[in-house]
């Protein structure tokens, strides 16, 4: 349906403002890219924005952010875009979403996404939303910028069935980098600095207009999405170069997935019929999304991790180095971390305990089983909207 407000848009032969009023978006991250692409998706009368994102405001964030303003900062980036969104285009349903994406994002929300565009700041996060976006099979654009270069990667998931995935072409040195940031059983490592990329609004608007373009064509032609290729403009150059991204047979994200996969809602609660039934047999093993540790002891003086309790299974990510001091000697405690159990084996050390992760995926014939603990794990994936 066409009014005044959308009388241009109806002028272009590709363009259908129906479609787009009926599209549904998952924007992860509202910072610098984020605020380009809110700002675009807003303005082009897109029906449905979903805005994640952790940080709050600060001063800093001011010369790269359209949507943010002097009195906004100290607030949530992912509520002042969405407010301004809607300001935009009072047609537009934006919705914020203030929290780590891991545990607000849910399967279920990305099952109704059209597309999700992320605009994270590093590896780590970039890694886990294209892990979701995989399983889920939803489309994912990803965005990412320097000094002076825009870079968008695109990977329709949804219709491309043996997709490459954004880990398919990442460097082994982004691993390396990433593990710098724990210790060797995960532990994350206090005080560690993150280096900072200075980058400019050049590149970000440069950057959200090319993943708005891409999540136009992703909507109105998605047959003419043959495989996932990266976009890379140099902002200073002026050149802008395309190319397709093959699949790795390596790729730590996408390699062991089965042809068919399936997200099952799960209770993480080890022993319970719902765990039991989804993993289907003693024997199969669970790969699970995070790392855990299952058990350590002090070097020094042999004191046990869970001395005195029943074992118990820690997120490996949300410990810190604190943990690594014995409490009763402050010797250097070792720890046994890993991320695949089989279900025999859990049942048999951590009967009744809660499956610390996000998901763990299973196969079974031709399907990759996700069991999906998110719903029980951290409620607020089930009431976001996406
Ligand atoms: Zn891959
Ligand atoms: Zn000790």
């Amino acid at each position: 349906m066409l009014n005044d407000r959308y009388s241009r848009h109806g002028l272009i032969n590709w363009f259908s403002q129906d479609r787009v009023q009926n599209a549904r978006f998952v924007v992860a991250g509202a910072g610098a890219i984020g605020n380009e692409v809110i700002k675009n998706l807003a303005l082009l009368g897109t029906g449905h924005i979903a805005i994640h994102d952790f940080d709050r405001i600060e001063r800093h964030n001011l010369t790269r952010s359209v949507l943010f303003r002097e009195d906004d900062v100290g607030q949530h980036k992912a509520e002042v875009a969405a407010r301004r969104a809607c300001e935009l285009d009072p047609a537009v349903r934006a919705t914020a979403v203030p929290g780590d994406f891991w545990k607000t994002l849910s399967f279920e929300a990305l099952g109704r996404a059209d597309c999700v565009i992320g605009c994270v700041d590093n590896f780590e996060a970039r890694i886990r939303l294209n892990r979701l976006c995989r399983l889920a099979g939803t489309n994912l654009i990803d965005v990412a910028i320097d000094t002076r270069r825009a870079s968008v990667e695109v990977f329709p998931f949804a219709t491309v069935a043996d997709c490459a995935c954004y880990e398919c072409t990442l460097p082994a040195g982004v691993y390396t980098r990433i593990a710098e940031r724990y210790s060797c059983a995960g532990l994350r490592r206090r005080g560690l600095v993150e280096r900072l990329i200075p980058t400019t609004i050049l590149t970000s608007s440069a950057a959200g207009a090319l993943a708005v373009s891409s999540a136009m064509r992703v909507l109105h032609a998605p047959q003419e999405m043959q495989s996932a290729h990266r976009i890379l403009t140099d902002t200073m150059g002026a050149t802008t170069t395309m190319a397709p991204l093959a699949r790795s047979e390596m790729c730590p994200g996408c390699a062991d997935l089965m042809p068919e996969v399936r997200v099952v809602p799960t209770d993480p609660v080890i022993g319970r019929a719902s765990l039991r039934e989804a993993s289907c047999g003693q024997d199969v093993c669970l790969r699970l999304s995070d790392a855990v540790i299952s058990g350590g002891n002090c070097t020094a003086c042999g004191h046990e991790l869970n001395a005195g309790g029943p074992p118990r299974l820690l997120l490996a990510r949300d410990q810190d180095d604190s943990l690594a001091r014995c409490p009763k000697c402050g010797g250097d405690m070792t720890f046994v971390a890993g991320d695949q159990f089989t279900a025999g084996e859990l049942e048999e050390r951590f009967l009744g305990q809660r499956l610390p992760a996000r998901f763990a995926v299973v196969d079974h014939d031709e399907t990759s089983l996700v069991l999906d603990f998110a719903a029980c794990q951290f409620p607020a994936a089930r009431s976001s909207e996406g």
